[in-house]
């Protein structure tokens, strides 16, 4: 059994400690982890350099997390973190004020652009990051190229009424409350996927789209040219988890990119954004929760297997059982 899950930071996180674990349920292999193989393609459109490291942020947040090492409390980083580098940082002016480098982190992120200047491209990087700890899935980030979002901003004091900056300054500094226009990906175009990612999605028994960001999680990943020829191409059933509740984001502000693309705040206009790959879409099924029951006839109507579940992610054995219910969907 081959499962590849296209993911971003917190929702993919939990979704893919879920299905590892619902792997182990499934498919045991005697010693408490399982005989599937587990793919997860990363967004990387979070990432940035700043105080002169490479961050890359969703990556870490599964990384973190899936080794158990994350602070579960605050919700990002790593538990039991210190910030004494990053209040000399503030000292010297290097980096953003409001954008706190835990030391812990701040190795990882050494010990990546320590690698990345010896040569190495972000996935091996990636690879080597996870020697680490036994993952028991393995983390591919989407492309190699660098792909950092931008965020255009609506701006009066400004000459053309707009500014641009980092996603990471718009999301973290600004809360996602600056009024933003468009999102861009540098470098999109000429983007690759990086090494691992098409066959990981082309060799899928099943592919599922974690509940994250529609936007600039599963947007970015799926705005790598060639991915969404892959996704098209398998023959592995795609199966999406909505990320949107009785329309609300269940966490964080991906509400506040949704109308940036010109879609409602629901998972039904989120299902119908990614859309049916019976009509050239992404999806062949399309979870949503039990308050959004009454989209499900809509959503078969545009070629969907759709169905409702829970869909809060809790714990472990909520996230278990969700990704049990996308599995399900996709037979
Ligand atoms: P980020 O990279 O840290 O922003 O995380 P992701 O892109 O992976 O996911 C963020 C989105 O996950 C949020 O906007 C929520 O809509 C969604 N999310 C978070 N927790 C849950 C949950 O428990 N259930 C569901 N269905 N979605 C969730
Ligand atoms: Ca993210």
């Amino acid at each position: 059994m081959q499962i590849t899950v296209l993911a971003g930071g917190v929702g993919g996180s939990r979704f893919v400690r879920g299905v590892r674990e619902e792997c182990a349920r499934r498919w045991p292999d005697g010693d408490g982890g399982t005989e599937a193989s587990v793919s997860v393609v990363v967004n990387t459109g979070d990432d940035i350099w700043l105080a002169g490291v490479r961050l890359m942020p969703d990556f870490d947040s599964l990384l973190y997390s899936l080794a158990g090492v994350n602070d579960t409390e605050r919700g990002w980083g790593r538990a039991g973190e210190s910030e004494r580098v990053a209040a000399e940082l503030r000292e010297w002016g290097v980096g953003w004020p409001w954008f706190t480098l835990g030391d812990l982190d701040l190795g990882t992120h050494l010990a990546r652009t320590a690698w990345l200047r010896e040569g190495a491209t972000p996935s091996e990087v990636a690879h080597r990051l996870q020697q680490r700890w036994p993952l028991g899935v393995h983390l591919l980030p989407a492309t190699d190229t660098e792909v950092d979002t931008d965020v255009l901003v609506a701006d009066p004091d400004q000459l053309d009424g707009e500014r641009e900056m980092h996603f990471q300054e718009w999301w973290t500094r600004y809360r996602a409350t600056l009024p933003a226009v468009a999102f861009r990906q540098r470098n999109i175009a000429s983007a690759r996927p990086a090494p691992g990612v098409v066959e990981a999605i082309l060799g899928a028994d099943v592919v599922l789209i974690a509940p994250s960001n529609p936007v600039v999680s599963i947007g970015t990943i799926l705005a790598v040219p060639g991915i969404r020829e892959a996704l098209a191409e398998t023959s592995a059933p795609v199966v999406g988890v909505s990320p949107i509740i009785g329309g609300k984001v269940v966490r964080g502000m991906a509400d506040a990119c949704l109308p940036v693309i010109g879609v409602e705040t629901s998972a039904e206009a989120v299902g119908r954004h990614y859309g049916s790959r019976s009509a050239g879409g992404l999806l062949d099924g399309w979870l949503v929760d039990e308050a959004d029951a009454p989209a499900l006839a809509s959503l078969e109507g545009i070629g969907l297997t759709a169905a409702s579940v829970p869909l809060w992610m809790r714990d472990l054995d909520t996230s278990a059982d969700l990704a049990g219910a996308a599995l399900d969907l996709a037979v």
